[in-house]
């Protein structure tokens, strides 16, 4: 076990869970966050049963279900003719099979769950302004690079600061992130402003051409959560930019009135251009390891970024508790984690385009295949992605 604490660059859903996973295996780190406070965005994040599963490793499992909303179906709409594709209920069946629920919660929550977990743990430091620019190892331990101060020293460095980071771009220099010209706008709503024939307890999609929206319940249903998607082309990268209802209509005029009415009862849009990256085998230089967002961002179709996170520290926390050395425990997590993550990074592209936002026969297709599934079949295809635990390399 590594006497000096594990350095973990970043304090979102995938650093909080590796300091957790981390202290689970008895091994101390030290989190460092840029920002001058911890915390996530005001939206909402669906976690699928796998989410559960990390929960209950991490310590933190009735506390996460306490906050949840437990969504009855997830919803496949034609935003088209607003009729339903199909819908796989999500009910006691699905439990049994997945070993856990399909649930929707607010970020904030989460994270703040998550933050507490770790601020009560001896064994979790926690620091803010801190921003991570790089690092240097000699083959006993690892210096993190933190702008306007002294060198960090750990046992090793975990790099969870996201889709920008600072830590991949010295380790792997793949360039910028792929900018998938995907534009969402995201909004959430007192309940009793979201349309009443909408009130739905389900996580409902409505695919439309080269759109989408998404809404669902939040917050023992006093809110709900609109995602709403354009394929427009978008060219850069952009982050939480505030922006107006006109703006937000203007991808939607081409589909049904009743699945465009969300946009006209959302309010505080925020814009986000959607990026990914095409997966990569080496995560691990020696002492140091991605996680997260930093190792595999991937387009949210699959509604899993967060849940891989939260998987790839259970594996870390695993692997640093089974193997003595951590260079050693580093390869284990990595040769783990990297094709499972790599088929939900390839998959949520391809979901995107073939049942998110296809136009024509394209789209008839689609609702003919989907629609005619029954859940047993529903729940034969997704069992690999909802049934994982973090430890199985698929
Ligand atoms: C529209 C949308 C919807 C989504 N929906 C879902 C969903 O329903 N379910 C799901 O599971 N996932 C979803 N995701 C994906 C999910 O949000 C991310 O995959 C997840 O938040 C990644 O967590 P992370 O901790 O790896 O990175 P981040 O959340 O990006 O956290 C990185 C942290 O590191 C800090 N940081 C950055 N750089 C540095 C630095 N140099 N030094 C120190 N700190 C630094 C940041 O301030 C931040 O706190 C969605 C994503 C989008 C865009």
């Amino acid at each position: 076990m590594p006497r000096r604490p594990i350095l973990i660059a970043g304090g979102g859903i995938g650093g909080l869970a590796a300091a957790l996973s981390l202290a689970r295996a008895g091994q101390a780190s030290v989190v460092l966050e840029q920002a001058s406070q911890f915390g996530e965005i005001g939206a909402g994040i669906q976690l699928g049963p796998n989410a559960f599963h990390s929960f209950d490793y991490l310590g933190i499992g009735d506390r996460a279900r306490e906050g949840a909303v437990y969504v009855d179906k997830l919803r496949l709409m034609d935003a088209k003719t607003a009729e339903e594709i199909c819908h796989i209920p999500l009910d006691e069946p699905f439990r049994r099979r997945m070993g856990n629920p399909y649930a929707v919660v607010h970020r904030a929550d989460l994270h703040g769950i998550m933050l507490e977990a770790c601020a009560a743990h001896e064994l979790i430091d926690l620091r803010t302004r801190h921003t991570v620019l790089g690092y240097e190892q000699d083959g006993r331990k690892v210096a993190a690079l933190v702008e306007g101060r002294e060198p960090l020293t750990g046992s090793g460095l975990i790099a969870a600061d996201g889709l920008n980071s600072a830590i991949r771009a010295q380790m792997v220099d793949d360039g910028p992130p792929r900018v998938s010209g995907h534009t969402t706008y995201r909004s959430v709503i007192p309940t009793e402003d979201m349309p009443e024939d909408l009130r739905w307890n389900a996580a409902t999609l409505w695919a439309g051409p080269k759109c989408h929206i998404v809404h669902y319940p939040l917050k023992g249903w006093q809110a709900f959560n609109l995602v709403v998607t354009y394929h427009n082309h978008a060219p850069e990268a952009v982050a939480g930019k505030p922006v107006s209802k006109d703006e937000v209509r203007r991808g939607f005029e081409h589909i049904h009135p009743r699945a465009r009415q969300v946009i006209d009862h959302g309010k505080d849009w925020k814009l986000w251009v959607l990026c990914d990256r095409d997966p990569i085998v080496d995560w691990v230089d020696g002492r140091v390891a991605l996680l997260g967002d930093a190792a595999h961002p991937m387009l949210q179709y699959l509604a899993q970024g967060a849940c891989m996170a939260m998987e790839d520290a259970v594996c870390l926390g695993a692997m640093v508790a089974d193997h003595s050395d951590l260079e050693t425990a580093l390869e284990h997590y990595r040769a783990r984690r990297v094709v499972r993550t790599a088929r939900v990074v390839m998959g949520s592209r391809l979901v995107g385009d073939y049942v998110y936002h296809p136009d024509g026969a394209q789209a008839l297709v689609r609702n003919a295949v989907m629609g005619a599934r029954t859940p047993q079949e529903w729940y034969d295809r997704i069992e690999w992605l909802y049934g994982g635990n973090g430890l199985d390399p698929l």
